[in-house]
C-alpha cells in the first residue's frame, strides 16, 4: 500500500551571516548534494527550492541566500521578515564569523518574530587543523538561547541535510 504525503508545507528560509562562510555552499550542497570551489559567477543561487519527506509531510524548503549584499550591510529586515526559519552560519575557522553571527541572532531577536526557528551553523568541519571556535564555545552560548546548533561542513556534507531536516520538523509542529 503507498500512503500519501499526509500533508504539504512551505517552508521559507533564510541565510545569515557574513560572506565568505559557505551560506551559498550549504545552500548548494543541500539542494544538489555538490560543492563548486568558487560559487559566486554561479547566476540564480539567490532563490533555491528543495522538497524533503519529514515523517509523512512533504516540506517545500524556499532558501533565499543573501548572494553578495551582506557585504555592504545593507540587508534590510524585508529579507528575512516573513521567514519561517533562519540560518545563522558561521565558519569554524574565523571567531569574527562567530563574533558576527551573535550579531545577526540579536538583529534577529529585536525585529520580534516570535515564531521563527533559528539554527546557529559552524561550517567547515573540515577545517578542523585551523579551528578558531570550539564546539563547548559554541555548544554553551546557544544553551542560553532556544535555538538550534550544529556543525557542518558544506565541502564534505556532513550534518547538512541534518540541518536542515531538525529546522523543518521544529518548525512544523504537526509532524
Ligand atoms: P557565502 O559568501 O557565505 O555564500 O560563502 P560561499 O558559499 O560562497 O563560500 C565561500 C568560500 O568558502 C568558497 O571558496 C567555498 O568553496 C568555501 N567553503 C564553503 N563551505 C566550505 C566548507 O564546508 N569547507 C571548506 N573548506 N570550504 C568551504
Amino acid at each position: 500500500m503507498v500512503l500519501e504525503p499526509k500533508e504539504e508545507v512551505r517552508l521559507r528560509l533564510v541565510l545569515l551571516g557574513d560572506t565568505v562562510v559557505g551560506k551559498s555552499s550549504l545552500a548548494l550542497r543541500f539542494v544538489q548534494n555538490t560543492f563548486v570551489d568558487s560559487l559566486k559567477n554561479i547566476p540564480g543561487a539567490a532563490f533555491l527550492t528543495k522538497d524533503i519527506c519529514v515523517g509523512r509531510t512533504l516540506i517545500r524548503f524556499e532558501i533565499w541566500d543573501t548572494v553578495g549584499q551582506e557585504r555592504f550591510n545593507s540587508l534590510t529586515p524585508m529579507y528575512y521578515r516573513n521567514a519561517q526559519a533562519a540560518i545563522i552560519v558561521y565558519d569554524i575557522s574565523n571567531k569574527e564569523t562567530f563574533d558576527r553571527a551573535k550579531r545577526w541572532l540579536h538583529e534577529l531577536w529585536q525585529q520580534k518574530q516570535p515564531d521563527i526557528v533559528i539554527a546557529l551553523v559552524g561550517n567547515k568541519t573540515d577545517l578542523c587543523n585551523t579551528r578558531a571556535v570550539s564546539n563547548e564555545e559554541a555548544g554553551e552560548y546557544v544553551r542560553e538561547q532556544n535555538i538550534l546548533f550544529m556543525e557542518v561542513s558544506a565541502k564534505t556534507g556532513t550534518n547538512v541535510r541534518e540541518i536542515f531536516t531538525e529546522l523543518g520538523k521544529k518548525t512544523n509542529v504537526t509532524i
